[in-house]
């Protein structure tokens, strides 16, 4: 790659979709693009260069990309000089298709050639429309995991781990992300040292299923080792890490939650569904009451664990007497949060072949009987800490700029009336009441 540094820097604009995964590889889309010169805008009128970060999980997601390029048409027609990229999952599904339909659209990145964007920007600026989509080797992986530049945040995200061999039936996943790779853990401890020099106080390790990072690698760490060597590092405070597959999570990793306090309570543990004729379909490898054994087993570990899930509405076939079931999971297992959906029929999948006789009408009524079930009882879980003491770790000024705002150890936003000087440091907060989306309390 030929590094162009311009004297006066160009603009980005940087639209990211869909989940963190996605948000950790726009951090390094700017921080690659810095490189040629680029820095980030966040007014698309001011910007050279406009990249959309896409997501293609469900055909919602996908859509609103589609529509978003459609708006970019007009700004392209004003100024012929603008470069127009789009990256991530619809981009993988996609490749050249994406240049075709979109005749205004300059470059096309895929989810393993994101070190390849800065030639691509180049070959734009000669006028050149390109595509690269290939899917990287694993003995070439370190391309797979570019750095983000260090931005001296105190809660940073680091990727461990990329693509997934489960192919549960509805996914699209390891046909967007490819199959799973691991990260090198010398890379990714070298990566937390430097960010912890630099201030970063709480680390979240990403990857679609963390669980069984380093399984396909001979000698390298498994998921549960790799957490405690980063535990064992000085200055780090606070460990969290998403997604994790329920059928993967092992004796090891529950004794993590035991034995490490730096380890947060809380696990994103996503269920997909509460009956066992579903979760068969769904390709997910454990059944209703595995899953609970394992949620037991964690709670044992760690009493207080605060769990989140996710939940699919509506998959084909699923009965009135299987809703229920998930329904019932709910109550079981008492997620403190819910990311519930109605089915999304995704290309390429399994479940895409499947015959489907719910009407849309049924789907989103489940949807919403689920949702009220669950908001219930994340009002019951979040007034029952009204009183407790919890440990936040102050992350910041809150949105109405009168408080001071961080997350407790079971990832609720805590707001407080405290010294900005706090920032940075966990404090003692007795929760004094709690509304929807946060709580609030004093400092002890
Ligand atoms: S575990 Fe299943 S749902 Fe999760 S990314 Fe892999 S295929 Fe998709």
């Amino acid at each position: 790659m030929t590094e162009i540094v311009t004297a006066t820097p160009k603009g980005l604009y940087l639209e990211t979709f869909g989940c963190q995964m996605n948000v950790s590889d726009s951090e390094k889309i700017v921080s690659l693009m810095s490189e040629l010169g680029y820095r980030r805008v966040t007014d698309p009128a001011l910007a050279d260069l406009i990249l959309l970060n896409t997501c293609s999980v469900r055909a919602k997601a996908e859509s609103k990309v589609y529509d978003y390029l459609g708006r970019l048409r007009l700004r392209k027609l004003k100024n012929s000089r603008l470069i127009i990229g789009v990256g991530g999952c619809v981009a993988q599904q996609e490749g050249e298709r994406l240049l075709k339909r979109v005749p205004y659209l300059d470059l096309v990145f895929g989810t393993h050639t994101l070190h390849l964007l800065p030639d691509l920007v180049l070959a734009a600026q000669r006028g050149e429309r390109r595509s690269s989509t290939d899917f990287i080797e694993t003995e070439t992986r370190l391309n797979l995991f570019p750095q983000a530049a260090d931005t001296g945040e105190l809660t940073r995200f680091v990727t461990i781990m990329q693509g997934c061999d489960n192919f549960c039936t509805y996914c699209i996943v390891p046909y967007v992300r490819g199959r799973e790779i691991s990260r090198r853990s010398g890379e990714i401890l070298g990566e937390i040292r430097e960010m912890v020099g630099r201030g970063a106080r709480e680390i979240t390790l990403l990857g679609q299923n963390v669980n069984s990072y380093g399984v396909k690698s001979p000698g390298e760490l498994h998921f549960a080792d790799l957490l405690r060597e980063i535990a064992a590092m000085a200055g780090i405070e606070r460990l969290r890490f998403t997604t994790s597959h329920p059928r993967d999570i092992s004796p090891e990793l529950i004794a993590c939650f035991a034995d490490l306090p730096k380890l947060c309570g809380h696990l994103h543990l996503p269920a997909q569904s509460g009956s066992d004729a579903i979760l068969d379909r769904m390709n997910r490898g454990y059944s209703r009451t595995e899953y609970l054994a394992t949620v037991a087993a964690l709670r044992r570990a760690r009493p207080a664990l605060a769990v989140t899930g996710d939940i699919i509405v509506g998959f084909p076939g699923e009965s009135e007497v299987d809703f229920q079931e998930t329904l019932s999971l709910l109550d079981e297992v008492r997620y403190v949060d819910l990311f519930s959906f109605v089915y999304s029929e995704r290309p390429e999948t399994a479940a895409a072949g499947f015959p489907d006789h719910l009407s849309r009408g049924v789907k989103q009524q489940r949807l919403e009987r689920l949702q009220l079930r669950q908001r219930e009882i994340t009002q019951e879980i979040c007034h029952g800490l009204v009183g407790t003491v919890q440990r936040v770790l102050l992350e910041g000024v809150s949105r109405r700029g009168d408080q001071l705002t961080g997350r407790t150890d079971a990832n609720r936003i805590v707001n407080v009336a405290g010294d900005p000087g706090l920032i940075g440091q966990v404090v003692d907060v007795v929760i004094s009441s709690s509304h929807p989306n946060s709580l609030l309390g004093e400092l002890l």
